[in-house]
């Protein structure tokens, strides 16, 4: 192909984009920067019935956050503005009436009860109730009624739609990139309308309009619009324009984790997982879907896990950055059947991402969930907190949860801890480890070490048998990260307080009830 590559998102704004949705958006950015192409994004809002306010923001907002940019598109502008097809209206019906001209094209003037009735007709005869080649020649359209009657209606203003004419036996065939041939007849199609009584294009013309006047030579989009291909395949073909019809690639769906069926916008949270990029609030009926911005997964993470939900490079590596992707990405890779959703693999990922990522944007992020809870901290305090605790969480927000004796002091002690590592001489001699502490100058976890070693031994203990309690009285629980970089952290005020509390309403030496604290 000798054309510049370039390439388009076309969502509609009827709701926030689901992760479907986004995954073709990257799928058409990796292919545009793959070709050194462009890649624009255009707004497909025909249809008002289903326009839901907030949803264009929506969506720019979740490929911006995702590092997905586009080239062209409303909020940026360029050379074949506007890109939303409702500013666009006014230059379809000249394409539509052309193809009237050429008679590959007619005008319907059929009322809704009309429609009914023929629907009717047609499945009581058992037959496919569709408007074609068969059904039309019993329709009012301007096939069937004389011309002067066309031209009184058209006069009187009588509402009528443009309606494509498909041939009754002709074989429809084009290539797909991932599918391979797909033939259709067009005895199994219908004369779709083009050009709605109120003048507004359908999606299937103002889709080939827009692609051909912008230049599109590859149309990379989710499966379900494989059975409108035929039909845009055909429209090209009339319109002249079948010289420079883009190539085709119909993506595999995304399927439920169970694999029963495609994972839908309806799913929301009921399986566990966000299907929105970010947290989304039902206009109509304020229902708040989460996000996987809000979830606390990283951009990165969400990027590299939906390039392999139907896409996958030559070797086994699972890890790309998107510049990676911008380099390894093939159409030819992309496979045909539905990837299956795997939340387990979600979170992997974004464990993956939490260790390697730029520590400042993890410590914006909990510096954000941690002004939200009240706290004040130095970004020195926050980042060890992060670099302490990051191994040990799938997910941002569990550095503040997972972390919390890093904010506060314990409110209560594990009971299993307490029941099986603060008994026998224990308590004791965390009495006496306590007044060790006290005295030290130097809080510095180079000390605190060796200190704590030489109190065991001085006391004939071992020191590991000591940890769980010093944990215990520190963070009220048994894991953690290391002890003596938290002591350090914390610092020695709040650790003696903390040793302090926790003798006092943990079981003294001899004693076995825990007081309340
Ligand atoms: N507006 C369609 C959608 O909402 C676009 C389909 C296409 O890419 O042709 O997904």
């Amino acid at each position: 192909m000798d054309r510049k590559v370039r390439v388009r998102f076309a969502p509609s704004p009827t709701g926030p984009l689901h992760i479907g949705g986004v995954r073709t958006a990257l799928y058409n950015y990796l292919f545009a920067k793959k070709h050194g192409g462009d890649c624009l994004i255009r707004i497909e809002d025909t249809d008002q019935n289903r326009y839901v306010p907030g949803a264009e923001e929506y969506i720019l907002e979740a490929c911006e956050w995702l590092g997905i940019q586009f080239d062209e598109g409303p909020h940026v502008g360029g050379p074949h503005a506007p890109y939303r097809q409702s500013e666009r209206k006014g230059m379809y019906r000249q394409y539509a009436e052309d193809l009237v001209r050429k008679g590959h094209a007619y005008l319907a003037f059929d009322t809704p009860e009309e429609l009914e009735e023929m629907r009717k007709k047609l499945e009581a005869a058992r037959m496919p109730a569709k408007y074609d080649a068969v059904s039309r020649m019993n329709m009012k359209n301007s096939l069937t009624l004389p011309e002067d009657e066309v031209q009184r209606r058209m006069n009187a203003g009588e509402p009528y739609v443009i309606r494509l004419k498909l041939p009754r036996k002709e074989e429809v065939r084009f290539h797909d990139e991932i599918r391979g041939w797909v033939v259709v007849h067009t005895s199994q199609m219908d004369d779709k309308v083009l050009l709605k009584n109120d003048g507004m294009p359908t999606y299937h013309l103002a889709n080939v309009v827009d692609d051909h006047l912008m230049g599109i030579t590859h149309v990379i989009r989710g499966e379900e619009w494989l059975p409108s291909a035929p039909l845009h395949v055909m429209l090209y073909r009339y319109f002249g324009w079948e010289s420079t019809m883009p190539v085709f690639a119909h993506l595999p769906l995304i399927l439920k984790p169970e694999g029963n069926g495609k994972l839908s916008k309806r799913d929301g949270d009921r399986l566990g997982f966000p299907v929105f990029p970010l947290q989304w609030t039902d206009p109509e009926t304020g229902v708040v879907s989460s996000g996987y911005r809000e979830s606390g997964y990283l951009p990165q993470a969400v990027i590299n896990l939906l390039a392999l939900l139907g896409w996958h490079p030559s070797d086994n590596r699972e890890l790309f950055s998107l510049d990676e992707l911008c380099r390894e990405f093939r159409l030819d890779r992309v496979s045909k059947s539905g990837a299956k959703f795997d939340q387990n693999k979600a979170r992997w990922f974004n464990h993956q991402y939490i260790m390697h990522a730029d520590v400042f944007t993890i410590h914006d992020a909990v510096e954000e969930l941690l002004q939200k809870q009240g706290y004040a901290l130095s970004q020195h305090y926050v980042l060890r907190v992060i670099y302490m605790m990051r191994e040990k969480v799938e997910f941002i927000p569990e550095i503040v949860e997972k972390g919390h004796y890093f904010f506060k002091d314990p409110e209560s002690y594990d009971t299993d801890v307490v029941e099986k590592k603060w008994k026998g001489d224990i308590p004791g001699l965390m009495i006496k480890l306590r007044n060790h502490f006290e005295n030290l100058k130097n809080w510095e976890e180079v000390m605190l070490k060796p200190h704590f070693e030489s109190f065991a031994s001085a006391n004939n203990v071992k020191a590991g048998a000591l940890m769980p309690a010093l944990r215990l009285m520190v963070s009220g629980e048994a894991g953690g990260p290391p002890i003596f970089e938290m002591l350090e952290l914390l610092g020695k005020e709040t650790t003696m307080r903390r040793l302090d509390h926790a003798l006092n309403v943990l079981p003294g030496p001899g004693e076995s009830e825990i007081k309340a604290s």
